[in-house]
């Protein structure tokens, strides 16, 4: 029999958790062939949520728990998750139901027909303003601009790992995670699901504006080192002016014989330093560009088969 780890971190969640425990159950009477583990990532919850997973624990043993020491974020829940998880294959499923639980048997069954990653994709988004709709898909045209790695729209992290992606996630060990650049990155065969996403059941969202904007820095800094380009980009440019303008300067002092004026000087040699300086911000963003994605000290490489078999890559 299969097993299917499904993992939810949970902060501050006692509102939502008995929905989610109901339909949980229902789910897994539904898909009696399969074995289940609920692992649920209490990330430092400050309210009941703990409570409620160890008594729902006591009566299922089915319903397992990782209790953190305090709130770490929802990128570090995950990989905790996919660490303990000991199922053929993974769910990552939020604690409020806006990923819901209904949709599982479809990313099963794709995951049976041979997908590695079976991500759901968000067709409607209810329950979110406006202005979170445009900036999210604004930021997603400029985020596929700045990278070759092709990006998911509209997905979040609900979505079915097979074991293979399982472990290649846990072989990528940095701090500062961006879990959605990391599924892009490990490939594998990827399927798409689609799903209206609800709004939340209960309780209030963890995210405001200021930690939105941090993940949108992290998932630009995660994808690619491009913003470190931006210095020889702008180091042209700046040498251009810099080559027009002298010799606008010289053709004017030749052909109308005076000498070159002071202010055409300072001109030239503000463009000239401010060049220089642009250029050597470059060079060393250029370094500094490749220690970073150095000190990540991801795998060189995936395998996704040896000789015609499916390489787990533990
Ligand atoms: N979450 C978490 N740690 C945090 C913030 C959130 O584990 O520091 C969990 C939260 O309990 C929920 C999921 O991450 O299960 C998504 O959070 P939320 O619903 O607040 O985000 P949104 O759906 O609004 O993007
Ligand atoms: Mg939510």
């Amino acid at each position: 029999m299969k097993k299917i780890s499904i993992i939810i971190p949970a902060y501050n969640e006692e509102e939502s958790l008995p929905f989610l425990y109901d339909k949980l159950n229902e789910l897994m009477d539904h898909m009696e062939q399969y074995e289940f583990e609920i692992l649920f990532v209490n990330d430092g919850s400050k309210d009941k949520t703990i409570e409620l997973i160890k008594e729902y624990r006591e009566k299922d043993s089915r319903y397992c728990y990782i209790d953190f020491a305090r709130n770490f974020g929802k990128e570090i829940a995950m990989i905790a998750g996919l660490d303990y998880a000991t199922g053929d294959c993974a769910i990552f499923i939020d604690a409020d139901l806006q990923d819901p639980p209904g949709l599982i048997p479809e990313l099963v069954k794709y995951w049976e027909e041979g997908y590695d990653d079976v991500y759901a994709k968000r067709r409607s988004r209810e329950g979110e303003t406006f202005l979170k709709k445009f900036t999210s898909k604004m930021y997603y045209i400029v985020l596929q601009k700045m990278t070759k790695i092709e990006i998911q729209k509209d997905t979040g992290d609900f979505r079915l790992l097979d074991r293979r992606c399982i472990n290649a996630l846990k072989k990528l060990r940095e701090s500062q995670r961006n879990t959605k650049s990391m599924f892009s990155w490990i490939g594998y065969k990827k399927k798409e699901v689609l799903y209206d996403r609800d709004a939340r059941v209960a309780g209030k969202t963890k995210w405001n504006y200021m930690k939105l904007i941090d993940l949108a820095i992290d998932g630009i800094t995660s994808f690619t080192t491009s913003p470190l380009k931006l210095a020889t980009w702008l180091a042209i440019p700046t040498f251009m002016m810099l080559f027009i303008y002298s010799i606008y300067v010289i053709a004017k002092c030749i052909i109308i014989h005076t000498f070159i004026q002071a202010f055409q000087a300072i001109i030239l040699l503000i463009l000239f330093f401010s060049g220089i300086q642009i250029l050597l911000f470059g060079i060393i963003g250029e370094y500094l560009g490749r220690i970073f994605v150095e000190t990540k000290n991801r795998p060189l490489y995936l395998v996704n088969e040896y000789n015609g078999e499916r390489e787990m890559n533990s």
